[in-house]
């Protein structure tokens, strides 16, 4: 399994994008940073996109795919749970500002939607995807990939704290998840659904405790403003863990 990390980040400039991951060249998890990271070659090779919430750094890039898609008379599958389905009909490809991808053309909509039930095993484009929900503002799975040679990556999309019971669903050997913040913004953390440093040590033990190993981490969704201290601080957990635990950044290649 290849994983390339589009979008590492919570905002946009120059030199960061939202978040996006691309699987193999063809499974994209996320729609953050997607369409600026990708030529319209390399996007045509996308079979399927895997939305872990409706926040707009994670799905902004969805009409902007779809509309390429849309000029090349080809379609994209989109995958989601209800809630980020409901919020993309209502609020995004509704008519207004964006097409309605999911019903144009009328005779082959660009968009093939298809609901994603937690905690049931999919079998998507030749992996085995499992939604498990985590703790954010608005209802969010993280996704487990299986690969059809076994290899097993977890990415939890934006959560806060209280992870034991996902961690229960899952085993992988790679846990893509976020810290958005430094340690001296938990409250905020907490309030909104996010993770700092020391929220993510806590909840590496809890994987600890209950898997018996720790895979290796990448982390994403940092805040670019406080990237440096958060690198420092997440130095810190991975000394004290012993374990790998990395920022990832926009190009970033992971292997499996
Ligand atoms: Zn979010
Ligand atoms: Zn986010």
């Amino acid at each position: 399994m290849n994983i390339q990390v589009l979008g590492a980040h919570n905002c946009e400039s120059q030199n960061s994008r939202f978040i996006s991951l691309l699987i193999d060249d063809i499974l994209v998890i996320d729609a953050g940073g997607l369409t600026s990271s990708l030529s319209f070659a390399a996007q045509q090779k996308i079979k399927a996109i895997l939305l872990t919430h409706q926040h707009y750094d994670h799905i902004r890039d969805v009409p902007a795919i779809a509309m390429n898609f849309y000029l090349c008379g080809a379609t994209i599958n989109i995958y989601s749970t209800q809630p980020v389905y409901n919020a993309l009909t209502t609020y995004l490809l509704d008519g207004k500002l964006y097409p309605k991808f999911l019903e144009q053309p009328q005779e082959n909509p660009t968009i093939k939607f298809s609901l994603i039930k937690p905690y049931k095993i999919e079998q998507i484009e030749g992996y085995s995807v499992l939604a498990v929900k985590v703790n954010h503002a608005v209802p969010t799975v993280g996704y487990q990939i299986t690969s059809s040679d076994g290899k097993i990556l977890f990415y939890t999309g934006d959560t806060g704290p209280g992870l034991a019971g996902c961690w229960e669903q899952v085993s992988p050997q790679l846990l893509i998840t976020e810290v958005t913040a430094t340690n001296k913004y938990e409250e905020f953390a907490k309030e909104s659904g996010h993770l700092t440093p020391s929220l993510l040590r806590q909840e590496l033990t809890s994987f600890q405790g209950i898997k018996g190993y720790l895979p290796q981490v990448v982390v994403v969704h940092m805040n670019p403003e406080l990237e440096r201290e958060i690198e420092t601080e997440i130095a810190a957990v991975a000394q004290a863990l012993n374990n790998s635990i990395t920022l990832a950044y926009e190009g970033m290649q992971l292997r499996l």
